[in-house]
């Protein structure tokens, strides 16, 4: 784990020539635990697997599959299902080591580089640049990279000997190499990124369309008007260069000469949407403007890396969204959140956010370990910079303490609750900000004088709530094996890998509480309408994967009681406005930027619709 050696992966071929794996690590206390064991066929391909141990996030392993006659059954806590075999296919396991993708290397090249997947799916497989490394006694290799695509949302990539027998894998997170090796981590993340970059930037040239100067014309659309509220019908909207230059009835305002024209008839046109709760990797750029969304926040990354996300998504060399950021800052310890740049001290404090500063950043994210007493002075610091203070409440601080010492913005609605939940012994560090809300959420009086009043100073000071709903409709109402009900169409459509993400279910709920699991989530969405309805400033976010789940967020809005207009205005005009960019963004209005999506429905009448964005090419 990010190159300190954690555990190990022991593979064996036993005498009946399968293969039995062992494949454990620890991180911070916990980590997967896995024993298998698996039987090939000739062509490489499984012909049968199983799996008992713990996964990662502490859940059982319990995992089948089988070949015979021709019939594959699979059965795990997450899925089950059985199909006939047409031709040769290579079951993908839940569980298991990193060699099951070696297995999968050999398979795909004994099929010519492409093979039907079990459960579904397909993968294939490309070769990649040989890279020489060098182990700790001085023994070189060289290897050879492969690129699978079609399991995850990215290439996963591989590394074998020049004869083809698996060498490991390697990423800054986690890697598994032969003993010796760790040493070569660098080198391979360091082709690994350059490879990224690249393929980013092919995948803009293909993919990027540039108007002609005269400009682009949407015509005959619904288009929202300047305050998000209702549609201005039969529309035109002419954009010149990146700037909207023109929005007027259909038949008196004329595409300028030589422009390229889109017809919307019957679609609706919106501001592209804002998503105000991202960690960023690097498939997300792609997948928010396929999405509607145009402008993201980062609420903590490596810096390192979410900057360079910036540059090519500004300079074009790759596709992403307006990227605003803050920076995190963290205290340190032993339940502290890995960060780059943490603060235990004033002078530390004064260097975090010096260092944001320098970035350019709009805000600074504080995290669970900051302690409460540095939270005055890292607001001022912040504050004097023009820099927002956002984040978690500090363990051991109330949120109400954390707004009167200056906090602009809380993050997660949990956050909320526990000004109400946490006493003084509750370690907010811990997983407990998440378990004690769904527990206790449900029991908390909503119209007791202590809410009223903390929503009250929230609405006096203008302190904006990021709720992240979707991430507790995932913990509270998530099981294994099921896909929450919003997101069904969606997780259909994903790779293997990145599909299973989403039927892993969520929090463990201990016997005997699943309804004070579903009737704290129902606190938290009618916490959401109380909110909206005192005036407290609600942004949109989703800490997920912004262009997979965005939508789901608002549909929870509305689902809470806002109007669907009023769920948009949370994903346009009104971050816009909270990050005082609402003069360029936000809406659609002359001189502000061509930030538009282009939308097949009436998300005003149904805010499902949003889902139906339409790239121009397929308008057009
Ligand atoms: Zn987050």
């Amino acid at each position: 784990m990010q190159t300190r050696k954690s555990g190990a992966s022991v593979t064996r071929r036993l005498a009946d020539g399968s293969l039995a794996f062992d494949f454990r690590y620890t991180q911070n206390g916990r980590g997967p635990k896995i024993r298998a064991r698996a039987r090939l066929a000739a062509d490489g391909t499984l012909l049968s697997y199983s799996a008992e141990g713990m996964q990662e996030r502490g859940l059982p392993v319990q995992e089948s599959f089988a070949i015979e006659r021709g019939q594959a059954r699979w059965k795990s806590l997450e899925e089950s299902g059985q199909a006939e075999l047409a031709g040769p296919a290579f079951y993908m396991p839940m569980a298991g080591p990193p060699e099951l993708l070696g297995l999968l290397v050999t398979a795909l090249r004994r099929h010519g580089g492409e093979l039907a997947l079990l459960p579904g799916g397909a993968a294939r497989l490309e070769r990649e640049r040989p890279i020489a490394v060098k182990s700790a006694s001085g023994e070189e290799k060289r290897l050879i990279t492969w690129a699978i695509t079609g399991l995850d949302l990215l290439p996963v990539r591989v590394f074998t000997e020049e004869d083809g027998s698996f060498f490991g894998v390697a990423d800054e997170w986690f890697s598994c190499l032969p003993p010796g090796w760790s040493g070569a981590i660098e080198t391979l993340v360091g082709l690994e990124r350059e490879l990224e970059v690249e393929r980013e930037r092919a995948l803009a040239a293909k993919l990027a369309q540039r108007p002609p100067p005269a400009g682009l014309a949407i015509v005959n659309a619904r288009v929202l008007d300047r305050e998000n509220r209702r549609w201005l019908p039969d529309h035109t909207v002419v954009v010149v260069g990146s700037r909207i230059a023109a929005v007027g009835p259909s038949r008196r305002t004329r595409p300028p000469e030589g422009a390229t024209v889109i017809d919307a008839a019957g679609k609706a046109v919106l501001p592209g949407l804002w998503n105000m709760h991202t960690h960023n990797h690097a498939s997300d750029g792609r997948l928010d403007i396929a999405a509607g969304i145009t402008t993201v926040r980062d609420l903590g990354n490596d810096p390192d890396r979410v900057d360079d996300y910036k540059r090519r998504w500004d300079d074009g060399s790759a596709i992403g969204p307006h990227l605003l950021r803050s920076g995190f800052i963290e205290g340190r310890g032993e339940n502290a959140a890995a960060s780059a740049i943490t603060a235990e001290t004033p002078a530390e404090a004064k260097a975090a956010v010096e260092a944001y500063a320098a970035r350019g950043y709009e805000g600074i994210k504080i995290y669970n370990s900051i302690k409460p007493a540095l939270v005055p002075l890292l607001a001022r610091l912040a504050h004097a910079r023009g820099m927002r203070v956002s984040g978690h409440i500090p363990a051991f601080m109330s949120a109400e303490q954390a707004v009167r010492a200056g906090y602009d913005e809380i993050q997660h609605m949990n956050m909320v609750f526990l000004n109400f939940l946490a006493d003084r012994t509750t370690d907010t560090r811990t997983h407990q900000r998440v378990t004690l809300v769904a527990e206790k959420a449900g029991e908390l009086d909503l119209s007791s004088p202590e809410v009223k009043s903390f929503v009250a100073l929230l609405r006096r000071r203008n302190t904006v709530v990021d709720p992240t709903m979707y991430i507790f409709e995932l913990l509270f109402r998530s099981r294994p094996g099921q896909v929450l009900p919003g997101l069904q169409e969606m997780v259909a459509r994903l790779p293997l890998q990145a599909r299973r993400e989403y039927r892993m279910g969520g929090l463990p709920v201990p016997e005997g509480k699943e309804e004070s699991f579903q009737r704290s989530f129902a606190a938290l969405l009618a916490m959401l309408k109380i909110l909206h309805e005192a005036g407290v400033p609600i942004v949109a976010g989703t800490d997920a994967p912004a262009g997979l789940v965005m939508h789901r967020e608002l549909e929870i809005y509305t689902e809470a009681g806002l109007s669907p207009a009023e769920a948009i205005h949370t994903a346009t005009l009104g971050p816009a406005r909270v990050m005082k960019r609402d003069r360029t963004s936000g809406s659609i209005a002359p001189g502000k930027d061509a930030d538009l999506i282009i939308v097949d429905g009436d998300p005003l009448a149904d805010i499902r619709d949003l889902r139906r964005v339409v790239t121009p090419c397929a308008a057009a």
